[in-house]
């Protein structure tokens, strides 16, 4: 698929968006409507959006859309643009005429404004901890498992046991490949069987080829694996009672 223009496209009669093909097809930046159902998450902020209040969408590329591209929601008042004066919000704006007229009259004001909105904390990209949300604690390695462990990947295990110890029972362990998710659930394994001090199995779910280089490395970096299960992915473990899983 060809990479999508954010800045031109259009917005079909189903709501999706669209890339611009012909000229008589009117370009939009935001799409207006009100919240369906108050699960959304603004993306500006993280709070909920309230069911039937004015959400904003704003177009993201997603390979899974229709034309690649697909809306993400955010408060009207965490929605800012770069020029507000010049900004034509009445033709730039699906959906504004199907709004009540103060809500409509509200997206315009809110288009109008400029600089951040007041609630939302500016981001200081010289500040070392603007991308964590909170600490987690580092774990190190446990000494059957023959390997150091980055510091990042002491957080992972760090992350995944507070998982275990919670009412969660388990969570996704999602990283680009070759950062070490396999050593992390290996050392995970390994400070399970002793830090919780229980015989419980590790389920692994995986593809078979992912498995088997699961058990390479797990091999690789352990001395001895601990109570294991690799399971592959295509079968429906619903019906099983199983401890934890991490899926690689
Ligand atoms: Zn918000």
């Amino acid at each position: 698929m060809p990479s999508v223009d954010l800045s031109n496209l259009t917005i079909t009669e189903d709501g999706d968006w669209k890339p611009i093909e012909y000229d008589y097809e009117s370009r939009y930046v935001f799409k207006c409507e009100y919240s369906k159902s108050g699960r959304a998450k603004c993306r500006r902020c993280g709070n909920l959006i309230a069911k039937a209040t004015v959400r904003i969408a704003t177009p993201i590329k997603w390979r899974g859309g229709g034309y690649g591209v697909i809306s993400s929601w955010q408060h009207l008042k965490c929605t800012r643009v770069d020029n507000p004066k010049k900004f034509a919000a009445s033709k730039l704006v699906f959906g504004l005429p199907s709004l009540k007229a103060a809500d409509k009259k509200a997206v315009l004001a809110e288009l109008k404004k400029a600089g951040q909105p007041p609630h939302l904390k500016a981001i200081d990209p010289n500040d070392p901890n603007f991308i964590r949300d909170r600490e987690l604690p580092e774990v190190p390695a446990p000494c059957l498992l023959n390997a150091e462990l980055l510091p990042y990947q002491k957080e992972g295990l760090g992350w995944m046991l507070n998982q275990e110890l919670s009412h969660y029972r388990g969570g996704i362990l999602a990283d680009e490949m070759g950062m070490g998710k396999t050593i992390q659930v290996s050392g995970y394994g390994w400070q399970c069987v002793r830090l919780i001090e229980d015989s419980r199995v590790v389920a692994v779910v995986g593809r078979v080829l992912v498995l088997a280089l699961f058990t390479y490395a797990a091999v690789v970096f352990s001395c001895v694996l601990p109570a294991l299960l690799l399971l592959p992915h295509a079968v429906s473990y619903t019906h099983l009672t199983l401890p934890t899983i991490y899926s690689v």
